[in-house]
């Protein structure tokens, strides 16, 4: 069998180890990933083998082979150095693979398939940190202990005077506790409908003023759609929130800066359903107990627009999950949750038994 020439076997020793590289970036990139639903495009991480000419018999390593090995490795180490890049620039990652509706902050648009609530911006994580979480202010929580069979369920975009009665009386039917990320102005308009979620063992958490895209914004108009807020769910249920979402889940060093120095904790989540986009309830239902796991927070609205699904959709995911094993806790209960340790080592087959 006839060898291929020197030339040639560098290249593809080269190559091969640059895609090898890539990969493998890309991989463990896809795993320090915390969004489930990133988890689910990790598939397109895989990378299409290089193609190579097949040798041509007796050929001999020439002038021009030598030329072309010393471009593949000038490319090779280029792309290697882009690989490594994409590790850590999340967000160009992020911007070039998702799909925002920022110019429709409140009531948005149904024609659009991907979530609204999408995040901009997450940490950059490294192999060498941990995925999640030790609670703190300024650093986004997007889901608790994975050793705990718990769920949170988070509305936002309330309160509404139509949608989010309905919830409330779904979760009391099956005392069921959740955490509502309110807006503002709402909280204003509607302060009895942010009594009884806080009345009814529920926690209000602050979502902006009047939703917009805060990455937009100067810092100290980021941090009065915060302050505000959080004083106008203070008049309405006597307590100061705690918690932040960040509408669309759109956040950048500002806006974590000023969370931060506002006192509040920033709160994302790793499982959504695209409620808002009207998907229909079994879709709901499917997405929940798809991307449902120890630990998650899940996102559903009870404002912004027409909610008749997921309210259909709460019962049904609620007792599902709770046939499952899991259990229901607010946001507070999750992030104290995260300092316990599992006491029981069968979790990770609970975890096998409990996606679908
Ligand atoms: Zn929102």
């Amino acid at each position: 069998m006839e060898r291929a020439p020197t030339s040639n076997r560098a290249e593809r020793i080269l190559i091969c180890y640059t895609h090898a590289k890539i990969k493998r970036n890309f991989e463990l990139y896809c795993i320090f990933r915390v969004r489930t639903d990133f988890r689910k495009e990790a598939g397109t991480c895989n990378m299409a083998a290089p193609h190579f000419p097949a040798p041509v018999p007796g050929q001999r390593h020439t002038g021009l082979g030598k030329q072309r090995t010393m471009i593949v490795i000038i490319l090779s180490a280029t792309i290697a150095m882009l690989g490594s890049i994409t590790l850590t620039t999340d967000a160009s990652w992020h911007n070039a693979s998702s799909h925002r509706t920022t110019s429709t902050p409140v009531s948005r648009s149904t024609s659009v398939a991907t979530p609204a609530h999408t995040p901009t911006l997450k940490p950059t994580l490294t192999p060498t940190q941990a995925p999640v979480h030790t609670p703190q202010l300024g650093y986004p929580l997007f889901y608790g202990n994975s050793h705990l069979p718990e769920i949170a369920l988070t509305f936002d975009d309330g309160p509404n005077p139509y949608y989010t009665s309905q919830v409330l009386a779904v979760l009391q039917h099956y005392k069921v506790k959740a955490t509502f990320f309110d807006v503002g102005y709402l909280v204003a308009d509607y302060p009895n409908i942010v009594r009884q979620e806080y009345n009814q063992g529920n926690v209000v958490g602050n979502h902006s003023w009047s939703h917009p895209e805060l990455t937009l914004l100067s810092a100290s108009a980021i941090r009065s759609q915060i302050a505000s807020t959080s004083t106008a769910i203070q008049t309405a249920i006597g307590v100061k929130p705690t918690l932040f979402r960040p509408p669309y889940g759109s956040m950048n060093h500002t806006v974590l800066a000023e969370a931060y120095s506002l006192g509040v904790t920033t709160v994302l989540w790793d499982a959504s359903a695209g409620d808002w986009s009207l998907p229909g309830v079994s879709v709901i239902v499917y997405r929940i107990l798809h991307y449902v796991h120890n630990g998650a927070i899940i996102l559903l609205h009870d404002g912004g627009g027409n909610r008749a699904q997921t309210v259909a959709a709460l019962p049904t995911l609620i007792s599902t999950l709770e046939n499952q094993g899991f259990s229901f806790v607010t946001i507070p209960q999750l992030i104290d949750d995260l300092a316990t340790s599992s006491p029981h080592s069968g979790v990770s087959k609970h975890r096998a038994t409990t996606r679908i």
